[in-house]
């Protein structure tokens, strides 16, 4: 009798051991999140009048970057201020921060002015990258209401070079007036950075 529960006991141990490592090898686990902030320096990104992609992304940027570390997660920036970064100097600072995830902040512009909404977009060499932009993409959609243009994949450099779970985002058309008038007020861009944050936090949770 006692043999048979202790046998019993050490069965439950195992399959509980089991579980546990099942949850570790399939969870969306990573220490760090790189926040990219799109252009910079003498690369302004998309513009219109005197309002430019690179400040706004930098701003959504730092404003994620403080977000995470508030709730005690690590983050490295690719760059924290207003100067040129090129592609592959992204996706190198990505993947030296080992196990981490990327998130790189854009905004958009298009020909036909009419085009408004956000998009996310994913790479298609990591398999939880698509997932991380679904996440995002509907958690900007929860906070910011904005037209929904979907998730998407892309070849974009930062994207298709990256190991890492990676996405990008792009938070409003400038070429817009309605979006812009939203790009332009901190609070959208806050907005913006929360969701960005509870994204992360729940693709973590998500396993
Ligand atoms: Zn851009």
């Amino acid at each position: 009798m006692m043999l048979q529960s202790r046998i019993r006991q050490i069965t439950q141990t195992l399959l509980a051991l089991s579980c546990a490592l099942q949850a570790a090898t399939s969870a969306a686990d990573f220490s760090r999140v790189v926040i990219d902030a799109g252009h910079g320096g003498h690369d302004r990104g998309a513009g219109f009048s005197h309002t430019y992609e690179k400040h706004l992304a930098l701003d959504v940027a730092r404003r994620l970057d403080l977000y995470l570390r508030s709730q005690g997660i690590n983050t490295t920036l690719t760059r924290d201020r207003d100067k040129f970064v090129s592609l592959s100097q992204r996706v190198a600072i990505s993947h030296a921060a080992g196990d981490a995830i990327f998130i790189s902040i854009h905004f958009n512009y298009a020909r036909r002015r009419s085009a408004l909404g956000i998009e996310t977009f994913y790479n298609a060499r990591n398999a939880n990258s698509r997932r991380l932009a679904q996440m995002v993409q509907s958690a900007a959609l929860y906070k910011t209401r904005s037209r929904n243009r979907g998730v998407k994949h892309a070849r974009f450099h930062v994207l298709s070079q990256n190991r890492q779970p990676a996405i990008l985002f792009e938070c409003a058309f400038l070429t817009n007036s309605s979006d812009r008038r939203r790009a332009l007020d901190p609070l959208y861009r806050q907005r913006i950075a929360e969701a960005l944050a509870m994204a992360v936090i729940k693709f973590r949770a998500s396993g």
